[in-house]
């Protein structure tokens, strides 16, 4: 999968392509990372990326221009990666508060890309013409506001990276976690058996294959009802998920 990022740091991205799981996808060619940087693009002596804002106010934005010409060559980049440029096949994505929250759902879907190229904004943001020229999405990584763009890009890149074949080190690992499966991830243990006066569950260590699903996914189905009640709500539970269901509140109403 093909990423092109515009920022005017490229330098933070090398925590996302020098480090663990998103790293060797990297190094192996699985997916490549390229940094694009405006200030490449500027006609002007001290690489000028920002102005102040018509209508005066607080704080700069970003000119159109330089990030006009960097998506143009992203997207000459992308093609020669093999990618369709057009919104379904390798989308230009900007990082900002005011857009669709992030969540498995679409983080699956984005897996799905050829690639996609990441706007990532500084200062107030970007010239709103820009933006209504170029852009086809808008991603938020959550209600809250950062300096820039650069640290939502890679929450972004990390969470598709680790969605396609072959990335993780065991493909099951990733659709066993949180959400996959509309429910929280249940319990993790490891040596030693016994920790700061707590064992590790009997099931555990019983080798009973169906008997371990069985009880991880009753600690799934806790978890999820007392953390997270609106997943909860809109889970609905495969065959065998519902037959554990059956199961787990028989063994409630006898336990009461
Ligand atoms: N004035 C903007 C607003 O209130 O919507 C916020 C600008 S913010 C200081 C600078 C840049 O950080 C944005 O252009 C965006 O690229 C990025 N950013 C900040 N918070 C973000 C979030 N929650 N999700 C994604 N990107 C974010």
């Amino acid at each position: 999968m093909y990423f092109a990022v515009i920022s005017i740091f490229p330098e933070m991205f090398a925590s996302i392509r020098d480090f663990g799981i998103t790293g060797r996808a990297s190094a192996q060619g699985q997916v490549t990372i390229d940094c694009i940087n405006p200030r490449d693009y500027t006609a002007d002596n001290y690489r000028r990326i920002d102005e102040r804002p018509y209508g005066g106010g607080p704080g700069m934005v970003m000119m159109a221009e330089p990030l006009a010409q960097a998506i143009d060559d992203a997207r000459g980049r992308a093609t020669q990666h093999g990618c369709r440029i057009d919104a379904a096949h390798c989308p230009v994505i900007y990082m900002s508060p005011q857009g669709q929250t992030l969540s498995e759902n679409s983080v699956l879907e984005m897996s799905d890309y050829d690639g996609m190229i990441i706007l990532c904004g500084r200062y107030e943001g970007i010239d709103e013409r820009l933006l209504m020229h170029y852009v086809d999405s808008e991603v938020s990584i959550g209600d809250y506001v950062l300096t820039g763009g650069e640290l939502p890009a890679m929450v972004l890149m990390d969470s598709v990276i680790r969605r396609l074949p072959d990335t993780m080190g065991d493909d099951q690992s990733a659709i066993q976690d949180s959400f996959v499966d509309g429910l929280l991830d249940c319990p993790h243990y490891t040596k030693p058996h016994e920790y700061a006066g707590m064992s590790v569950p009997d099931v555990l260590l019983s080798g009973h294959h169906a008997n371990i699903a069985k009880w991880r996914f009753g600690q799934q189905v806790a978890r999820t009802q007392a953390r997270r009640p609106d997943l909860w709500q809109a889970f609905t539970p495969n065959a065998q998920q519902a037959k554990w269901l059956k199961a787990l509140a028989k063994s409630d109403s006898n336990s009461h």
